[in-house]
């Protein structure tokens, strides 16, 4: 049991499970008031900045720009405890959370903000096989990948027939596409003799090859039909292969094979084809296996238990679930605090309305799409890619952070070299590159899978 001694009869405790954009902003706003004490769990010791992700796996920004120490970040706060475990379980009525540690937290009001992991979808070898990119491990994972394959095929260019310069990447909704749009840039990169170019001279990079694979119909299928079409066509004028109406039916450790028959050789998969809410037991689940919730963001029949941010499905305005956004995330944290000392001062609560600032994606240098506020007005290119680095310096934690993520940005823009370009996991280095022909002379042979390596 792991609960402070003595503290003021008058105290409330709220325990968060959580410190992402949700979690925090509740464990903030709440703890404002001195008479309420937080415990805020996470198995980080650290907020990640997700959006950001694939910036630090194509070597643009490296993991100190988006990761904060959640101890710093609420230095001001003495009445916030954080503690590093991992939530395993939970009991409702209780309000009382159990963790891998085997310590258990009660509290008067239990916020659960446990955000997503990836969903596989069943689809076999992408658990082994892929790269996610939702943790900061998985991203630091990945950039090791890619430039394993860039050393691999710089001293041996006859790995490139076995496909270590495809690059396949599977979903084509925000985080895909912009993920393909990085990919571009290094590939312009190279047109242009700049970055990447300068430190591979060796190496052929004009026969790098960015697949984005989508079962659906469009590119950035939550966008306007316009905003699909630029997308599309700027991803093509820059080299990336876009494939819809076409499954990934199967991953391989050296290929991954397409609903059209196709079969791609490649060591590099990265999956951005769903998302459900992280797994926690003892909690019923609704859609995309998240916590539904009454309108003022408290979970059905249990009173002083919130479920907020990706782990919950928030209803907007017309009845459909609130989309897994990070502003999503911060404005129901902060309800949810609004709630909590609302209840504490014994009024009634009030249901969750969420202020839609509209979407937006990045596609590369110069190019971007925004549709801003709830009527989605239209911007994209220069305009829209400008907004894009000014909301996500806005949204990162400290003004180190700010600072530091626009010189990055502001060093690519003008062509600097990309200098976090550091494969410091060796392992990632490891490849069977002749995979195919001994997978079937040997069935029985079980690698290490990807999950094990990338396990965070
Ligand atoms: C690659 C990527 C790109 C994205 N791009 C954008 C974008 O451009 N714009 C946008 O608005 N949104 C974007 N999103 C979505 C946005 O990041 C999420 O909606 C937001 O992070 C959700 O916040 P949250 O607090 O609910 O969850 P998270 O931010 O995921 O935080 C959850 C926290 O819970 C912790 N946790 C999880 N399980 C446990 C456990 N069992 N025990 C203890 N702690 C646990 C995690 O360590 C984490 O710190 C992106 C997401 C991803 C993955």
């Amino acid at each position: 049991m792991t609960e402070s001694a003595a503290e003021p009869k008058n105290t409330k405790h709220v325990v968060i499970v959580g410190g992402g954009f949700a979690g925090l902003h509740c464990a903030r706003k709440v703890a404002a008031d001195p008479n309420i004490r937080v415990t805020l769990l996470d198995k980080h010791n650290y907020q990640q900045f997700q959006p950001l992700f694939y910036q630090v796996a194509t070597s643009l920004l490296s993991a100190s720009n988006i990761a904060f120490n959640l101890r710093s970040t609420l230095i001001r706060h003495p009445n916030v405890d954080v503690k590093l475990v991992e939530v395993v379980s939970v009991d409702l009525n209780s309000r009382t959370v159990h963790t891998a540690q085997g310590a258990q937290y009660q509290g008067d009001y239990l916020v659960l903000a446990a955000g997503s992991e990836a969903n596989f979808f069943n689809t076999p070898g992408a658990v082994e096989h892929t790269y996610p990119l939702y943790s900061l491990h998985n991203a630091e994972s990945l950039r090791s990948r890619i430039l394993a394959m860039l050393e691999s095929a710089d001293a041996d260019h006859s790995l490139i027939d076995k496909g270590a310069l495809n690059f396949v990447i599977v979903g084509a909704g925000p985080t895909g596409t912009e993920m393909s749009g990085a990919f571009a840039d290094v590939l312009q990169s190279w047109k242009q003799r700049k970055a990447v170019h300068k430190a591979f001279w060796d190496l052929p990079l004009d026969r790098a090859q960015v697949y984005l694979v989508d079962a659906g119909h469009a590119v950035l299928s939550a966008f306007s039909t316009k905003a699909q079409e630029y997308a599309t066509r700027t991803l093509t004028q820059r080299g990336v292969q876009i494939r819809l109406h076409t499954k990934v039916e199967e991953v391989g450790d050296g290929h991954v094979t397409l609903s059209d028959g196709t079969r791609i050789l490649t060591r590099t998969v990265i999956w951005a084809g769903g998302l459900k809410a992280s797994s926690i037991s003892g909690l019923k689940t609704g859609r995309g296996g998240r916590i539904d919730v009454e309108a003022d963001l408290t979970v059905p029949g249990v009173p002083g238990v919130y479920a907020l941010g990706d782990f919950a499905n928030i209803s907007g305005k017309d009845g459909q679930p609130l989309p897994q956004l990070g502003s999503v995330a911060q404005q129901s944290g902060n309800w949810c605090a609004k709630n909590i000392l609302l209840d504490v001062a014994g009024k009634p609560s009030e249901a969750f309305r969420y202020l839609d600032k509209g979407i937006m994606a990045m596609i590369g240098r110069d190019a971007a799409v925004a549709e801003v506020g709830e009527h989605r007005h239209e911007v994209e290119g220069a305009i829209a890619f400008a907004a894009w680095l000014g909301v996500h310096a806005a949204l990162l934690t400290s003004t180190m952070a700010k600072i530091e993520a626009f010189m990055e940005w502001a060093w690519w823009y003008f062509g600097g070299a990309r200098d976090d370009i550091v494969l410091d996991r060796s392992e990632e280095l490891q490849v069977n590159w002749n995979e195919d022909t001994e997978e079937m002379a040997d069935v029985s042979k079980q690698p290490q899978t990807a999950g094990q390596r990338r396990s965070a």
